[in-house]
């Protein structure tokens, strides 16, 4: 439902702040909850959509996904993995891991942001407890025993609006978060990522390719169409310099270090600089507020643990507000 649409007061359950795959994903696990929801988010939709990421899912992540009820919007659409192949700088020697090992028909998958995010705007879309406002800024919240009022500016109006429960799921740099007294630790890696998509002459794989260098790691994740998603991490003036290398000298560099098993190369999307830091707070719930998702908890990429912790953030928040509400 779109905020416009609203005839009623503007009193709900639970607000959640930032609308990017974590905050839709707990938004959507509370379709049938009997809870009014309101996701406030920062960006029009359209453009937080539009992000050029792809990430490793986990099936647990497909799991929870598929028991919302949108997995089947995104699964024709991911990448599916049946191997791993992990290896070590100029080394040929590879650690394999099969499909067999875990009796399952992948070891996982590969998502586009796009991909994901929009079949989780379409379901929440038509949920009559869910109210999307974007793009939307929250200016002021004020914590009380009740409830928490947020005061909100959105297309030169100004709302004020009354919730029982701010989830923050506004990102790393969550402004949610600052506004409390919630410390973080954590600190800055050494390096950053360059991410993009590639096109890749040789046949559809079904192999994740993680290879271990001294400067740091290198992913290479497959995606539908003869692409893959890579996240190639090097020291901060390295990737600044990867960053800005013409196009034809860069996928030389990169045709080199992936061995050549890709063929020829194209880019499909520009390079995307990303710092790189580890984030902990020291407490995710505070009265009428609980953080999710990199709000709450930041990892290096290497594992392709970020997002899946946060889809698992949302899914155990949704049971434990379904089963509060029930009581
Ligand atoms: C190079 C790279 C590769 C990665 N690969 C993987 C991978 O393979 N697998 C994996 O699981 N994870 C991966 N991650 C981690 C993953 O990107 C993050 O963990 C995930 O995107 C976090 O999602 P989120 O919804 O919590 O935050 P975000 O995606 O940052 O979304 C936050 C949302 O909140 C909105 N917002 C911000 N501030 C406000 C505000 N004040 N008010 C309202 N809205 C606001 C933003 O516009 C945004 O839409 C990778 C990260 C990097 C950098």
């Amino acid at each position: 439902m779109s905020f416009d649409q609203q005839k009623t007061a503007l009193n709900y359950d639970i607000a959640i702040v930032g609308g990017a795959i974590v905050g839709a994903t707990l938004a959507a696990a509370l379709k049938n909850s009997g809870l009014r929801i309101i996701i406030i988010e920062a960006k029009p939709l359209e453009l937080v959509a539009a992000r050029t990421q792809a990430y490793a899912l986990s099936l647990l992540s497909g799991e929870i996904l598929e028991g919302i009820g949108v997995w089947q919007d995104i699964f024709p659409h991911v990448g599916k993995y049946r191997h791993i192949s992990l290896s070590d700088g100029e080394s040929p020697l590879t650690v394999e891991f099969e499909q067999n090992d875990l009796s399952r028909d992948f070891l996982g998958y590969v998502g586009e942001h796009r991909v994901i995010l929009t079949a989780l705007h379409k379901f929440t879309a038509n949920c009559s407890n869910i109210t999307w406002l974007s793009p939307a800024k929250v200016e002021k919240i004020i914590y009380q025993d009740e409830q928490a009022s947020l005061k909100i500016s959105s297309q030169g109006k100004t709302y004020c609006l009354n919730a029982k429960l701010v989830v923050g799921a506004d990102g790393a740099k969550s402004a949610i978060r600052q506004t409390t007294a919630i410390k973080t630790r954590g600190w800055q890696y050494w390096q950053s990522c360059v991410a993009f998509t590639i096109k890749h002459e040789a046949a559809s794989n079904d192999t994740a390719f993680e290879r271990f260098w001294h400067s740091g790691p290198m992913g290479i994740l497959p995606l539908p169409g003869n692409r893959c998603q890579v996240v190639w991490t090097a020291p901060h003036a390295e990737a600044q310099k990867l960053l800005a290398m013409a196009e034809e000298k860069f996928l030389a560099k990169l045709t080199k270090r992936t061995g050549g098993k890709l063929g020829r190369l194209q880019l499909v999307n520009p390079r995307v600089l990303f710092p790189v830091r580890l984030m902990q707070c020291d407490r995710y719930i505070k009265l009428r507020l609980a953080l999710i998702g990199d709000a709450a908890h930041c990892c290096h990429p290497v594992g392709g643990q970020g997002l899946n912790l946060g889809i698992r953030d949302a899914a155990v928040l949704a049971g434990v507000l379904q089963e509060a509400h029930n009581r």
